[in-house]
Parts: C-alpha cells; structure tokens; sequence
C-alpha cells in the first residue's frame, strides 16, 4: 500500500530539506517520490509540519527504580486515562502502556531507558514490552561491578576488559554501555559520603577516572556506536561545575555521552553560594565536539527522582518533598527514590530552571545538545510541549522569567540570551542527533528507505499545543495516533547490539557466578523467548 502525505512543510534536516512537498510511504518505509495518482490512500497535511518521529535518548520508563517510585508514591498516579471503576488495578495509573501511549501522541517514536543494571535486565525488558507503539532500547548499567574492578584492580588486558563488557552487553540485550558516578556506589559501602574523579575506591586502588577511561575505551573498542553514557561524580552539588568540566578534559578527545549537564551547571557565586554556571559549561561543549551532552530540564512540580547514584539520593534524602525515600544498597551501584517537588519560587529551583534552559541556547551546534528532562528526574516527559515552547520563543521566556525570583535570575545568563530555535534546528536535536548518536540509520530521517515514522504536527503558533498533541503519527507506516489520540495500538521493538568477543570471558564470569552466588550466570541473561512476540528485539549493527 502506497500511502501519502500530500502538501505539507517537510523538514528533514538530514537531508537539508525544509520546503512544502510530499512524504511517501510504502510498505512500512519512507518510499521514493512517485505519481501523485499512485497513491492508495493520501493525507492532505497542507499547512501542517511533517518531521520524522521524535527519538529520546534518555527517559527512565521501565525497571525496578520506576516501579519502586510507583509503590512509593500512589497518590502521585494522575492520569488523563482513568480505567473503568471496579476493575482490577483502577487507582493505578499511569502504567507502561500509557508511557507508550503519551510519547506517540507528541510524535515520539523510539525511547531509551538509560539505566539497566544487568541484573535486573529480564524485568526491564518485561516492563519495555509492554510499552506499545514506540520502539526501545536500554543502556547497561557499569562501573560499580566487582567483576570490571577486580579486572582493573589486576591490571588485566584491555582486550578482557572489552570482553566483559561485551558479554554484559549481550546477556542483557543493551544498546550501549552507561556509567553512573563510577566507582562512587562501592566507595559508599565504605561509608564514603563525598566522592572526586580522582578519589579512589575503597579495597579495589582504582580511581572514577580510571573506571571511566576504561568503560570508554571498551565501547570503543566493540565498536558500539553509542559512546560511553556517563552521569559524572558529584550530582547536583554547588560548585559541580569544575567536576563537569574535568570530565569532559579527561574524555581527551574521544567521544563520550554526558547525562542530565544541567545538574552539574552548578557555581558557588552570589550570597548563597549557587549560581548558574552554564555558560561557562556550554563553552566547554562548544570547544570539545567530541562530547555530546543532554539537559535534564528541570520544570515547576511534583516529581521524583530515581537514581542508582546511591551516594547522590543518600546525601539527598533530606530534600524529599513529602518526606519518604528508599534507599536500597545492594550489588552493583544500588539506588534511591527521592521525590522532590521543584517550586518556582525557591531560588535553587528557579537557578536549575535557569541553568537547563542556558544550555539548550548556548551549546551552539544542535547535533551536540540533546532534549531531556532526564525523565522523571528534573520533571515527567509529558512537559516536553513546554519546553519546546522556552526554547523556541524569548517572550515566552520573558514572561516565566518575570515571576521567578529576580535574586535566583541575577545568578544567570537566561535573562540576556536572543537565541530562539527553529523548527529545523528542533528536528535536528530531537531526530538527525539522536539517531546518529545511537548508530540509528534507519530513524531519524525522511530519506527513501528509512523506517516511516512520522511526525505531522499542526503549524500552531502555540507550540507547546503544537507538540502536545501531534495531527497525525505514523509507526513504521501504521497510523498510530490521530490529533493526539492513540488511535491504533500496536507493538515496537526494542533495539540492541551484539558486538562479538572472546567467549572465553563467559567461563571466568560462569565460576565467577558460581563462586560468589552459587547460581548461574545464565539466571541472568535475558532469552529473546521472553518476549512472546515475533521480531520483539533488533540488532544495530556495531562497526568502526
Ligand atoms: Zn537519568
């Protein structure tokens, strides 16, 4: 079936495109122009905006943090969707499938969940496949891991190294490699509360930095398209900035993927002692492109944080807003639930606000900044419309600025910056980056051949109504979601990559298991049998 969309404003940064024209699709894939009388069904979406599906590189949507903050927090469970009274599970809301549902309707179409130690990767991917419509992936959690320290600790072979984090990989069906505060989960176990880039970890004589330098040749090595994910030593910590900017000198040029930068944008100025120091970070990414960094947005309300940055939600505990966490210590990093309700008259607040929003518009190439709010951490997905609208609009911003506290805005540069994004440069930091920077050829674009997912969005001058509530969506050629209404329900896949390396690796890792546990290391892989569904996981190739 041809089908085609007909008249509309087609941008696709990709390929330099942004003029009124015709997408076509075919058989689940954009398809080269043909005769407009070819067409078995036609969309006329003149005046409308046509992207590809919107891709998030960073959204905690499956896995034990989130379903712990679920049982923590049930008063929190608002839905536009509530389910039938008297039906099982009616006052829980906002489940999997309405994660799923929420992304489409703003155009999202391929989501990662960023933080899945390997041992709990089955329940994750159990949890991914029952988000429909979207496709997936997740980021393998290490760095906190005896096994990766004790190699380091012994000096053992880089090629071991890669060898490890390769198995990991592929016994948790991951599509990179993430490294939360490295080293710092096992220095807690130490009763370590505070822990540096070059402090070292307790009974294993390696430093963060080592760990990370290790993790970061590894990907390099498999060839795994994704750079190292790192969330970075010292989270939310007036004066982080420094940390932040070491890290980015110790990638040394090679790629490396910084998470949320917007909570380490921290100085010290002013009374208080915290003031934004985004500017000077954003000239650090504008001199490295070989760094790449997402936001983590942070937005006025209730919200919580889910962390395995033990150290970090440990030494947080206090800021919980209502006042109830968990914190669990455990193999690997362990983690903790803090919610938190961001206020817009609180002066740090309104600095963090700040501080993300400087980084959107002072990080000058949008293949190099990417668009998140580190979901659910600095606030729920569902507020992206908003965000887009900051970025896009200076009065916009004005206006928000005007009720804030003038105190917290004299410690930033927001106030003075001109700088409003275009549509283009948003589909190019919401699709061409994203893609790119998963090794994601088949997405993120509208050339011929590509996955059809697509994004028509009414041209509002609101643009947070705009990206709020898309006309029309397509998953790989389905029509999924009409004026932001889930209209057609169906399952994604969830992507991986499968990286080859020596097997001898899984014999040490099988006594490993064996000796420690006294189980086997095969618990903890994840069959692809356990997704009953036909093509439910898809390799992404690895290659140099
Ligand atoms: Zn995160």
């Amino acid at each position: 079936m041809l089908i085609r969309l007909a008249g509309g404003r087609v941008i696709d940064p990709a390929h330099g495109r942004d003029a009124t024209g015709d997408v076509f699709i075919r058989d689940g894939r954009i398809a080269a122009p043909e005769a407009n009388d070819a067409a078995d069904v036609v969309h006329d979406v003149s005046g409308k905006i046509v992207m590809a599906g919107a891709i998030d590189i960073h959204s905690h949507i499956a896995g034990g943090n989130v379903n712990t903050a679920r049982l923590l927090l049930p008063e929190q469970h608002r839905a536009h969707l509530p389910r039938p009274a008297a039906t099982p599970l009616s006052t829980a809301l906002w489940s999997t499938f309405e994660t799923g549902c929420r992304y489409a309707a703003m155009g999202f179409t391929t989501v990662i969940e960023p933080a899945v130690p390997p041992h709990y990767a089955l329940h994750s991917h159990l949890e991914l496949a029952d988000i429909p419509i979207i496709d997936k992936g997740t980021l393998c959690v290490l760095g906190n891991d005896d096994f990766l320290l004790s190699l380091l600790r012994d000096g053992e072979s880089r090629a071991a190294i890669a060898d490890y984090v390769a198995t990991m990989l592929t016994a948790s069906k991951a599509l990179g490699v993430k490294c939360i505060n490295a080293g710092a989960a096992v220095a807690f176990k130490h009763n370590v509360r505070a822990f540096n880039l070059d402090d070292i970890v307790p009974t294993y004589g390696v430093s963060s930095r080592q760990i990370v330098e290790a993790l970061q040749q590894a990907v390099m090595d498999l060839a795994i398209p994704h750079p190292l994910h790192l969330h970075t030593n010292n989270l939310g910590i007036a004066g982080n900035v420094e940390t932040a900017i070491a890290t980015i000198a110790a990638a040394r040029g090679r790629p490396l993927h910084l998470a949320h930068l917007q909570f380490y944008a921290y100085g010290k100025e002013g009374k208080r002692g915290f003031s934004s120091a985004a500017a000077r970070l954003a000239d650090a990414v504008n001199a490295n492109p070989n760094v790449t960094i997402d936001v983590g947005q942070v937005m006025f309300r209730q919200t919580v944080t889910v962390s395995l940055d033990i150290l970090r939600q440990f030494n947080a505990m206090d800021t919980a807003r209502p006042k109830k966490t968990v914190i669990f210590d455990e193999d690997l990093n362990g983690s903790g639930i803090v919610p938190f309700n961001y206020r817009s008259n609180n002066f740090y607040n309104a600095v963090q606000w700040a501080s993300g929003l400087e980084l959107f518009l002072l990080v000058n190439d949008p293949m190099q900044v990417f668009f998140t709010t580190d979901h659910p951490n600095g606030a729920p997905f569902t507020t992206y419309p908003e965000i887009f609208a900051l970025i896009m609009d200076r009065n916009l911003r004005r206006q928000w600025i005007a009720d804030l506290p003038s105190a917290a805005m004299e410690m930033t540069t927001l106030p003075s910056i001109e700088r409003e994004y275009s549509l283009f440069e948003v589909a190019t930091m919401t699709r061409v980056a994203p893609a790119k920077l998963l090794g994601l050829k088949d997405r993120g674009h509208l050339g011929a051949g590509a996955l059809a997912d697509v994004a028509v969005y009414h041209d509002d001058p609101d643009r947070a109504q705009m990206f709020r509530s898309a006309h029309l969506v397509f998953k790989d050629g389905e029509l999924v979601v009409r004026d932001g209404r889930v209209t057609h329900y169906r399952f994604g896949r969830t992507l991986k990559v499968d990286p080859g390396f020596d097997r001898g690796i899984d014999q040490r890792l099988a006594r490993y298991y064996d000796e420690l546990y006294g189980c086997s290391r095969d618990m903890f892989r994840v069959p692809a049998e356990a997704i009953a569904r036909d093509h439910a996981f898809e390799d992404v190739a690895c290659e140099a």
